[in-house]
């Protein structure tokens, strides 16, 4: 019996996680995510998602993503390549460039799929890519995937990338180069640094790949931190996705005519799997029309993410140096971190504990998503829950 080969690799190494407390259970919510979620039969403040404008659960977007069920139906029947592409996912790729100020788009299944179709259609083993150290998963997988060299630069230190890009360049070893970023760093908020990174990669050469999965939807009005700097002809390769402030599921790369019609000859995911559904594309192209028209939504975001932080601060506690709504709250030792996020779960507060090796030892963290739906009064009831917990735990005095 083959299980029992499955059995004896996983038994022992479930069990190794469970002794160590290192086993992540997984929540389930009892109905949509929110500010308010339901977990355990308990109404908790949710300070957990990526869902940046509320559009998780918005009523104009799903009322389009009903309308095209029956327009087109539940799914999309095949890969665009082999049954052809539906009129919406072109209203939705044309939407995206045009959002990204750039000539063209290509939607994927999700954002973690862009980066292992875009990376591993523009880059070869006879390339490098230079990455920074704190990039996402999936970036570092879609680098692997490539077979390019990978050169690790320190963590937002241009120095540091300027150092690299230029030994890469004087070895004469790769015909081509690239820098990968994150656009937002989802720990801590802090913001990449896309005017400095244009100049070095003009000095040096670099194909430049922004992959702006927590800038899209809260910087430069919804367009992302590229558009927050005014630079959007300066950029290579734009990723989005549309799983967080945009509330559905997919992603997209943006980029120029060339650029997209190589990667729907060549991203593998685009080619070998199946297209997003048509409720999906309608609720996004919902989305992209909303916050073109309503400013509001960005604007309630950031005057939460602005009160929260002010608030923690106030308190006494170690935020960061968080650029954006994200707000860490820095704890530092591990257990101490959790033991604070099961607390304010039991006080209906629901904030993850971010630790080891997401984030460096030593500085766990408890990491809050304000929204755009949170009230003042529901952030109010976080401040207040923090001081207590802070307090008891001594981590404020
Ligand atoms: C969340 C995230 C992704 C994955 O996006 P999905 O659409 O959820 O697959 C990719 N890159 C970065 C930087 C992210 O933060």
């Amino acid at each position: 019996m083959t299980n029992n080969i499955l059995q004896a690799f996983l038994e022992p190494q479930l069990q190794a996680l469970q002794d160590k407390g290192l086993y992540n259970t997984i929540d389930t919510m009892e109905g949509p995510n929110g500010a308010i979620i339901k977990i355990n039969g308990m109404d908790l403040i949710n300070l957990s998602s990526n869902n940046y404008l509320g559009f998780s659960n918005d009523a104009r977007l799903k009322e389009k993503a009903i309308a095209a069920t029956e327009a087109y139906g539940v799914g999309a029947g095949a890969v665009r390549t082999i049954n052809g592409t539906m009129t919406i996912h072109n209203v939705l790729e044309a939407k995206l460039a045009e959002f990204k100020h750039t000539e063209a788009a290509i939607a994927f299944q999700s954002g973690f799929n862009c980066n292992m179709g875009a990376i591993s259609a523009i880059m070869t083993k006879n390339d490098a890519i230079i990455s920074d150290e704190l990039n996402h998963a999936s970036i570092i997988d879609g680098c692997r995937l490539s077979g390019a060299k990978v050169l690790r630069a320190k963590h937002q230190d241009m120095d540091d990338l300027r150092r690299v890009a230029k030994e890469a360049t004087e070895s004469g070893r790769y015909e081509k180069l690239m820098y990968i970023t994150d656009g937002v760093f989802s720990m801590d908020g802090d913001i990449a640094k896309i005017p400095e990174i244009v100049e070095i990669a003009e000095e040096f050469g670099l194909l430049t790949y922004i992959d702006d999965a927590h800038g899209s939807g809260v910087l430069g009005g919804g367009a992302g931190t590229v558009k927050h700097f005014g630079l959007s002809d300066k950029i290579d390769l734009q990723i989005g996705t549309l799983s967080k402030a945009i509330g559905a599921v997919g992603g997209y790369v943006a980029g120029s005519q060339q650029l997209i019609d190589w990667l729907k000859v060549r991203a593998r995911p685009f080619l070998f799997s199946t297209s997003l559904t048509p409720a999906t594309a309608a609720a996004c192209i919902e989305a992209i029309d909303i916050m073109e028209h309503d400013p509001e939504r960005l604007t309630k975001l950031w005057d939460n993410g602005t009160y929260l932080k002010q608030g923690l601060a106030n308190l006494g506690f170690d935020i960061g140096h968080s650029e954006t709504p994200i707000t860490p709250c820095i704890i530092g030792d591990e257990k101490l971190t959790q033991q604070f996020s099961c607390r304010l779960f039991e006080e209906g507060v629901y904030a993850k504990s971010i630790v080891f090796p997401t984030v460096p030892k030593g500085t766990g963290r408890v990491r809050n998503m304000p929204t755009s739906v949170h009230t003042k009064e529901m952030l109010d009831v976080v401040i207040a829950v923090y001081e207590k917990i802070g307090k008891e735990l001594n981590v404020i005095n």
